[in-house]
């Protein structure tokens, strides 16, 4: 049984659903509607009904703009994400109607909170899904497991992402853009990021028994890019009060072009291109680095960057590896 301690706890009544199988990954939709019609919806037809495990108030939700309630422990399936029911914690996010709303700061709040706990709860780590395969773990939107009109040519990876062949379907609909590109874009560069920076977190206190490994993280980068000059980009959150030291892994029969690595003091404001602790190889890791496989590559980076930024071309995924130092 998992009851988030910063929701209002509502059971829709009788328990009907079976139970999860795993918990792999944390999917965010917006309702196209508020939180109290929503709620109402969902004790309509209780858990025979659709329903999600978790919902978060916005601004059409006066009082109620960052209030959390809870559906469904998260023990048990909820439907809101049809094959994925087994193995998908759903979030749905209120928008008054209107899915090109954003997030309000207070609803923001709320959904890096909520995310931190189920991510510490089930062991989820913070970073975006590449698609809907089987097998994946991390943050998900609804979109990349819902399948477009063949005329629509979306533009990838990570904001506008849909069901690739071999994905699980999330959705009998065609075209389901949920939870629109605004809330992708705020999931993507903010709530994601945020995310990840206080699960690896300064401890409270500097002496106590965390372990290195609690805030290691390996983050697996989706392909991505086709020349030197059609990048993919990828961000990786850093809690700017600690020092890092990141490596990249291209791992065996494979290469990765980094073209560039960029720090952000914050969402705004660049800090520079990183310096490499371990020059050699190809051209400098900063700027235009073919990093070869078995050629992992080291750099350190120092406090006060809450944000790397990776411009790269690899045509496989690869992994990266972020150790506090
Ligand atoms: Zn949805």
């Amino acid at each position: 049984m998992a009851i988030y301690p910063g929701a209002e706890y509502r059971p829709l009544g009788p328990q009907t659903e079976p139970r999860m199988s795993a918990h792999n990954i944390l999917c965010f939709h917006t309702m196209v509607g508020t939180l109290a019609g929503t709620d109402n919806m969902f004790d309509d037809d209780g858990y025979y009904g659709t329903e999600s495990h978790f919902g978060v108030g916005g601004s059409s939700d006066g009082k109620r703009d960052g209030h959390v309630i809870q559906w469904q422990d998260t023990a048990f399936g909820a439907d809101a994400n049809y094959e994925g029911k087994g193995d998908v914690i759903s979030v749905e996010t209120s928008d008054g109607g209107d899915p090109d709303q954003e997030w309000s700061p207070q609803q923001l709040d709320a959904l890096v909170e909520l995310g931190v706990w189920v991510c510490r709860t089930h062991r989820i780590p913070a970073v975006l899904i590449p698609d809907t395969k089987p097998g994946r773990r991390g943050i998900a939107y609804h979109r990349q497991g819902c399948d477009h009109s063949s005329s629509y040519q979306p533009n990838g990876w990570p904001y506008d992402a849909w069901r690739v062949p071999g994905g699980r379907r999330w959705s009998t609909a065609l075209g389901k853009t949920c939870p629109g590109d605004v809330r992708i874009q705020q999931l993507v560069d903010t709530v994601i990021p945020r995310i990840a920076a206080h699960l690896r977190g300064a401890p409270s206190k500097p002496d106590s028994n965390d372990r290195i490994e609690d805030l290691m993280s390996h983050i697996l980068v989706p392909a991505g890019g086709e020349s030197e000059k059609k990048l993919a980009f990828h961000p990786i959150a850093l809690d700017p009060t600690r020092k890092w030291r990141v490596t990249i892994a291209p791992g065996v029969d494979r290469g990765v072009y980094i073209a560039s690595i960029n720090t952000w003091k914050n969402q705004d404001e660049k800090v520079g291109r990183v310096s490499t602790s371990d020059p050699g190889g190809i051209g400098a890791v900063t700027k235009d680095c073919f990093i070869q496989e078995h050629a992992g590559r080291r750099f350190d980076i120092g406090d006060g960057v809450a944000k790397l930024d990776l411009a790269y071309w690899s045509d496989r995924p690869f992994s990266v590896q972020v150790t506090p130092r």
